[in-house]
């Protein structure tokens, strides 16, 4: 047997974290087992489903690297599949027309939460053939009345409801239209799904389908049922929690493995490891090994993890994702230093990739103004002298390189009997604007001399300016 998951979203919005963490379990529970991930679009609620949605889940997917092997497929290109079966179940007695009114409906709802029952369809129609010609009609399933449903939950163990507990679900509403359980049905069995991992959400859906499946003659797939996540309150996570489309956290400046390694983690774990690579994730993923309670959202730790992964990816993998920052932050790095070197410099020093873009201006563009607070702390007069002496070796240097910027510096802290930060912090401010940045002989190495030696001037001119007012 090929193992076959899938993700079904219904294009209702973005692809949130959720819905990625669902998409990432079904993929790696394919690849975890040489099988195949099938992307299906459940586009059958008309009003709520649109093309922006179909996109952004696709994109989500696609950063996060999340390939389908086939589809996707579009449930409103399967209208005619599902009505032939639908015809197929009428034909054979396993499904019905139901003549109901919305009033008839309503009053049956009435009399049942009177007599204290829950509200459900009372098979009025069940078992009728005196069919009006001239009425709106809806199909429904003939769901067993005996016995109970009865599944293996790979995560939440054995599950059991009495049929009793399940009323004649629509299957085809009186417009034409299949209803959701049912395209989800036959999809699966169309599609060769072997296991359905899906929300928790979906639980009271499954002993509906099995039904449905059993009454076409499908085979039934394995079902495991993922929890919620919680925000960090514990509340169901929701947009009050900050960001919650994976989109917003590429646009945030995570790296797609952190946001991957992280959502991996909320709900599955393997031992203690805390860092997976996707080889590690297929190698070990196993769905028995999903939590059953609910995971809480926790952004410290994909903090840490996309820190980690700054630290740790290849520089052209940073690269590469960096390229939509410096679009989105308007940072031109057509005249400056290497972006390699900039990213070696910098990306131990930053949480995020947008992080990394705007404390990197400095290496591309003059700044309009610096800092005010640390120019009041360093840009003072007595910082001039060794402004001017740190120039002065500067410009003599013959190499513009790393060792012999250090030199300079040092040197001019010896000559005039200060200490390294005397000269350090007054030459920090004065070529990046601000009091944060790498050790000095990377930074003036990768600004420039000439760059360098205008800023050096600029932070001098500030110093006289600020003695003459
Ligand atoms: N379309 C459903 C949703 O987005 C998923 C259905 C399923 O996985 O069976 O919630």
């Amino acid at each position: 047997m090929t193992v076959k998951t899938r993700f079904a979203p219904s294009p209702t919005g973005y692809l949130h974290v959720g819905g990625a963490r669902t998409a990432l379990y079904s993929w790696l529970f394919a690849k975890a087992n040489q099988g195949e991930f099938v992307l299906r679009i459940e586009d059958t609620d008309l009003e709520r489903s649109t093309q922006p949605a179909i996109e952004a889940i696709m994109d989500g997917m696609k950063w996060l690297d999340l390939a389908w092997d086939e589809g996707p497929y579009y449930q409103t290109k399967r209208f005619d599949r599902y009505k032939e079966l639908i015809q197929k179940l009428l034909d054979e007695g396993k499904a019905y027309k139901c003549f109901c009114t919305a009033e008839e409906l309503e009053a049956m709802r009435e009399a049942q939460m009177q007599a204290g029952q829950s509200a459900r369809y009372n098979g009025m129609w069940r078992d009728r053939n005196d069919h009006p010609t001239d009425k709106p009609y809806v199909i429904r399933f003939k769901n067993p009345q005996e016995g109970s449903v009865i599944f293996d939950d790979k995560i939440r163990g054995k599950i059991e409801i009495a049929n009793k507990e399940l009323d004649d679900l629509i299957i085809l509403r009186s417009d034409g239209s299949p209803t959701y359980n049912f395209c989800v049905v036959v999809d699966d069995w169309d599609m060769g799904i072997t296991h359905v991992i899906r929300g928790e959400d979906h639980i009271n859906n499954t002993p509906r389908q099995i039904n449905i499946l059993e009454a076409l003659g499908a085979p039934v797939p394995t079902y495991a049922h993922v929890s919620m996540i919680l925000g960090d309150d514990g509340k169901k996570l929701s947009k009050r929690h900050g960001a919650v489309s994976v989109m917003q956290y590429r646009d945030d400046g995570f790296l797609p493995e952190a946001l991957l390694n992280y959502l991996v983690r909320l709900g599955w774990s393997h031992g203690d490891q805390e860092v997976f690579s996707v080889a590690e994730m297929i190698e070990y993923f196993k769905l028995e090994d999903i939590n059953k309670a609910a995971s809480a959202f926790n952004t410290d730790k994909l903090i840490w993890l996309n820190q980690h992964y700054l630290k740790t990816l290849p520089v052209e993998r940073i690269k590469e994702e960096l390229k939509w920052h410096l679009v989105d932050q308007e940072l031109d790095i057509s005249q400056g230093p290497e972006l390699d070197l900039v990213i070696k410099a910098q990306a131990d020093r930053v949480k995020t990739l947008k992080e990394l873009v705007e404390i990197s201006r400095y290496f591309y563009e003059d700044f309009a103004e610096f800092d005010a607070g640390a120019a009041k702390k360093h840009l003072r007069p007595v910082a001039k002298e060794a402004l001017e002496t740190v120039k002065a070796k500067l410009t003599a240097l013959a190499d513009w390189q790393e060792e012999a910027i250090h030199a300079a510096i040092n040197d001019t802290a010896t000559e005039l009997e200060v200490g390294m930060g005397k000269v350090g912090m007054p030459l920090r401010v004065a070529v990046t604007g601000a009091g944060n940045s790498p050790s000095l002989d990377i930074t003036l190495s990768l600004i420039g001399r000439e760059k360098t030696l205008a800023r050096i001037d600029l932070a001098i001119n500030f110093i006289n300016k600020r003695e003459n007012s």
